[in-house]
């Protein structure tokens, strides 16, 4: 099958369907910054939701954790931010504009025709600066060096600052692991690609903390735990790959790096990192601090635990779910656009159609089944235009079924189900509809755009 996928097709449909606008845009925008409609909300929702099902809720060794976004500034000096969390930048004086200098070919120059920066002799580039991303900010009425704090540009040192609460509380043992969901900041130099690179992201980490002889032996299972994920949730194989970085590509931290990548319509990138970060973090927070951070056991072993971390941000996951679920066709010679989503990623799990809005009967009927399953599902009701259009809006926001009320319910109680990628109908009892959709939700689906 031809992949039609474009990122302007997913930027467009996402703003036309009310997932995701450009941000502060009545005040003529702020650049690659984005705000969630309605479908972008209920989509995210997913997204954490299975995140956190197979992290936390269906395991018996991570738990979870929700740290404040400004940390103590120590926090970040023990980390090594404060020193290295820098990309190169190069100013251009022609064009004014700024580059990260490892990624030079992948931007465009201001100028038309647009080259990439240093092509043109008119480049007139500097040479190369280290520029931290970490968002500064105060805190208190006084504004000093004292008072300086920062945004996090992770949710990991989180965790790490509360690894003796959560060992003396949680009463754990490695390995065993906390996660964290929230938001990150971080002032790109080159944000772009929609939500790909964006200065705010909702990231889900996970530290699982383990003895150090077994470190690389959990660095492959949290590889294969995570690829695992993104095939279960319908991202095609084809498009997935894992990429060990090599010695010189690894954080200050790292003992090993993988990403998985996606092929997104920009090319093969990251979309989850897994490193595994030795103890680095633990001995910097307990030199700093002076707080030892260090297993215990109850024969008076003790030890640093090594850490293995996935790292990924919704914005990514969502942007590689749409463009792998976007596909147009053609129908009865009317083209359509269909979002071909895992049923359990979709914002809306099902539409509730009378087949004719006027008809009070239908609508009555229509109603009352929606009423039942909103109590259990995202679902929705729709009344509004003519059936065929109906259907195509909700393929094009990737509702995987629509219940649809006619003549003959009225007569036995039967309505139709709708297939969003087969387009197949068949009947059946109202009262059966709910637990039709609960099967249906638990079947296991593979993207109809094949492997
Ligand atoms: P990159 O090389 O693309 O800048 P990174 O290696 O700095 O990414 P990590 O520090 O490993 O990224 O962050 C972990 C995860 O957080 C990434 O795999 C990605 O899913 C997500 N992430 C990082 N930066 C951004 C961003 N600016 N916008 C959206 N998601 C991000």
């Amino acid at each position: 099958m031809n992949d039609a996928v474009t990122m302007d097709k997913i930027v467009s449909l996402s703003r036309r369907r009310g997932f995701v606008f450009p941000s502060s845009e009545i005040y003529g925008g702020m650049g690659s910054t984005f705000d969630y409609g309605h479908y972008g909300v209920l989509m995210k929702n997913n997204i954490r939701e299975r995140w956190f099902e197979a992290m936390v809720r269906n395991r018996d060794d991570i738990v979870a954790i929700d740290s404040a976004v400004i940390l103590h500034p120590k926090v970040w000096e023990a980390s090594g931010h404060v020193a290295g969390f820098t990309d190169p930048l190069i100013d251009c004086r022609t064009c004014k504009l700024r580059f990260r200098a490892d990624k030079l070919e992948d931007s465009s120059c201001g100028r038309k025709p647009s080259k990439h920066p240093g092509e043109t002799p008119e480049c007139d580039l500097t040479e190369p600066r280290r520029f931290n991303l970490m968002f500064e900010t105060t805190v208190g009425a006084l504004q000093d060096e004292g008072s300086r704090a920062y945004l996090r540009p992770e949710t990991a040192q989180g965790i790490f600052i509360n690894f003796k609460n959560v060992l003396q509380i949680a009463r754990r043992k490695p390995p065993f692991g906390i996660a964290q969901i929230g938001k990150s900041f971080r002032n790109e130099i080159t944000p772009g690609n929609f939500l790909f690179r964006v200065r705010e992201f909702e990231q889900m980490e996970m530290e699982y903390f383990v003895p150090p002889d077994e470190a690389d032996k959990w660095y492959r299972y949290w590889i294969d735990e995570r690829l695992n994920w993104y095939r279960r949730y319908g991202l095609r194989d084809s498009k997935l790959r894992v990429r060990e970085h090599g010695p010189e590509e690894r954080s200050h931290y790292s003992r090993g790096t993988s990403d998985i990548e996606y092929e997104y319509p920009i090319g093969w990138s990251e979309l989850e990192g897994i490193a595994n970060r030795g103890d680095f973090d633990l001995t910097q927070h307990t030199e700093y601090s002076s707080t030892k951070l260090e297993y215990v056991g109850q024969d008076g072993e003790r030890y640093v635990p090594y850490v293995i971390e996935p790292a990924v941000s919704i914005e990514r996951i969502m942007v590689a779910l749409l463009v792998d679920a976007y596909d147009e066709e053609v129908v009865g010679e009317r083209e359509r656009t269909v979002l071909r989503l895992h049923p359990k990623m979709a914002p809306v799990t099902a539409a509730i159609l009378p087949l004719i809005g006027k008809s009070d009967d239908m609508v009555a009927k229509a109603r009352s089944l929606y009423e039942d399953l909103r109590r259990r599902h995202s679902v929705e009701y729709d009344d509004n235009g003519a059936i065929g259009r109906r259907y195509r809006r909700q393929d094009e926001i990737g509702t995987p079924w629509a219940f649809t009320v006619d003549e003959q319910t009225l007569a036995d109680d039967t309505v139709t189900v709708r297939d969003r990628d087969s387009l197949a109908q068949e009947r059946l009892s109202i009262a059966g509809v709910g637990g039709w959709l609960e099967d249906a939700l638990e079947r296991g689906w593979k993207s109809p755009k094949g492997n």
